[in-house]
C-alpha cells in the first residue's frame, strides 16, 4: 500500500506527467467522481444540492505553485468574485486557498497582500477564508502568514497536518491567537525525518491534537475535524461529549464525493458538516493525491479506461 501511495504521490509531483496524463479522456471521466465540474458555477450548483441536506460547503479553485504574479492576481479576483456569488446564492460556503496559488513561491510579501485582499472581502461579507497546508517546506512560511493575518482578521483559519512531528508544537505556539484550525492527516510525500511513516502513528497524533483542540474550544479555538476516518470521527465525538463540547461548537469537514453517506448521516444527527468542493482545470496533482489516499481508487480510473 505504501509503495502504491508513494508511486502515486511521485506521479502527482512529476511535471511531465502533470502535463500529459490529464489529456486522456478516461482520466477526465474518472475525476468527475470527486469534482462536480471545472467551473465555479458547477461547484455552486453542487453546494445548493448539499444545502438541501443541511451540509455546508468550502469552495476551492484548484491550482498551486504559480510562477507568475499575474496568475496570482487572477486567483485573487476569482476568489473575491466567488465570495460575492456565494453571498448572492445565500450559501454557507467558505473559501479555501493554497499559499503557492497566491504567489508564495515568488515572494512572501506578495502572497500576504493577496491573501489579505481575499480575507478583507470575506470579512465585509461575514464569510471566512481557510488556508490550506502544502508540503513541509512551506510550513514555516504558512504559519507566519497565518499568525500575521489572524492578528488583524478574525475570519481566517489554517490547516494543520497530523502526519508532521512538529505539528503539536506549532499548535501550542498558535494557541495564544485563539486560532481556527482544520486538522487533517496530510496529503503529500514527506521524508521519514519530517512525518510519521506509520498510519497508526498519524492516527494517534490526529486524536492527540484533536483533544488539545477540543479542550481549547472554550478559550475561543475553532476546530474543523477534516477526516473521512470513521473510527477517528467516533472517537472525537465521544471525547467532545466527555469534555462537554456540544455538537455546534465544532464541525466535521470532508471532501466532496467521499463518504457521502457518512456526511449525510452526521448532518442528520445534528452535527455541523461541511463538504469541500474543488473545481478548476488544474486538477491533475490534486486528483492523484486523492488516488494516493486510497490506491483502490485506481480501479475506478481503469474501469473508465475499459468503458470505451
Ligand atoms: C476538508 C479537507 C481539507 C483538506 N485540506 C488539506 C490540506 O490543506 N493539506 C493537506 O495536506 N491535506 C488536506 N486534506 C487531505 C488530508 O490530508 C488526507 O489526505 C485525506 O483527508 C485522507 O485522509 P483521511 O483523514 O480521510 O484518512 P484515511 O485514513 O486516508 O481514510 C479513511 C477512510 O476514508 C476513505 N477515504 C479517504 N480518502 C479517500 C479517497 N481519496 N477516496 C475514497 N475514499 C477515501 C477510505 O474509506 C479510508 O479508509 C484535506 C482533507 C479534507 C477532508
Amino acid at each position: 500500500m505504501t509503495i502504491a501511495r508513494n508511486a502515486l504521490l511521485w506521479i502527482s509531483e512529476n511535471r511531465k506527467l502533470r502535463e500529459t496524463l490529464p489529456q486522456y479522456k478516461f482520466i477526465r471521466r474518472a475525476v468527475s467522481r470527486f469534482m462536480p465540474g471545472e467551473e465555479l458555477v458547477d461547484a455552486l450548483g453542487a453546494a445548493e444540492k448539499l444545502k438541501s441536506k443541511s451540509i455546508k460547503t468550502i469552495f476551492t479553485k484548484l491550482g498551486e505553485n504559480i510562477t507568475d504574479a499575474a496568475e496570482a492576481d487572477e486567483t485573487v479576483k476569482h476568489y473575491t468574485d466567488a465570495l460575492t456569488h456565494i453571498e448572492q446564492r445565500d450559501l454557507d460556503g467558505y473559501v479555501s486557498v493554497k499559499p503557492t496559488q497566491l504567489g508564495l513561491d515568488l515572494d512572501e510579501g506578495l502572497c500576504y497582500r493577496n491573501l489579505e485582499t481575499i480575507v478583507k472581502r470575506a470579512h465585509e461579507l461575514g464569510n471566512w477564508v481557510w488556508i490550506d497546508m502544502e508540503q513541509s517546506a512551506y510550513v514555516d512560511r504558512t504559519l507566519r502568514l497565518y499568525s500575521r493575518i489572524r492578528s488583524s482578521f478574525p475570519n481566517v483559519g489554517l490547516c494543520l497536518q497530523a502526519y508532521l512531528y512538529r505539528t503539536e508544537k506549532d499548535l501550542g505556539d498558535l494557541l495564544p491567537l485563539s486560532p481556527a484550525i482544520r486538522l487533517v492527516k496530510g496529503a503529500y510525500m514527506e521524508p521519514h525525518n519530517v512525518a510519521f511513516p506509520r498510519k497508526a502513528d498519524v492516527d494517534a497524533n490526529f486524536f492527540q491534537l484533536s483533544k488539545i483542540l477540543l479542550q481549547n474550544i472554550p478559550r475561543g479555538v475553532t476546530f474543523g475535524v477534516a477526516t473521512h476516518d470513521k473510527a477517528l470521527v467516533s472517537r472525537i465525538r465521544w471525547e467532545a461529549e466527555r469534555l462537554g463540547v456540544s455538537k455546534d461548537q465544532y464541525e466535521y469537514q470532508l471532501l466532496f464525493g467521499i463518504q457521502v453517506e457518512e456526511q449525510e448521516r452526521l448532518a442528520k444527527e445534528g452535527f455541523r458538516v461541511r463538504s469541500l468542493i474543488s473545481y478548476g482545470s488544474y486538477w491533475f496533482p490534486w486528483y492523484v493525491r486523492r488516488l494516493a489516499e486510497r490506491p483502490a481508487n485506481v480501479f475506478f480510473v481503469l474501469r473508465n479506461l475499459l468503458r470505451f
